[in-house]
């Protein structure tokens, strides 16, 4: 969407269109995707970093294999 902006003063004037800018966004309207996308880390960070042993959630040693390199990658202690 373009808006139209005259310019030239009275004796050339003729219109350019102007790119609109992006409306601004608030810190309310970021807050829900804000904390989504956190809760989501967090969950990751989860799985990478504690799935393992007592603190599992998820049985048997798949979950723990599909994220190994990942856990070495961050330095969580593994074996
Ligand atoms: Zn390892």
């Amino acid at each position: 969407m373009a808006a139209s902006v005259a310019v030239g003063g009275a004796r050339a004037a003729r219109e350019v269109d102007v790119p609109a800018l992006p409306r601004p966004v608030s810190a309310g309207e970021l807050l829900p995707w804000a904390l989504f996308f956190g809760v989501l880390l967090l969950l990751l960070l989860y799985f990478v970093g504690a799935e393992q042993g007592a603190a599992s959630l998820v049985g048997g040693h798949w979950v723990h294999e599909f994220v190994h390199d990942a856990r070495h990658v961050l330095a969580f202690p593994c074996h």
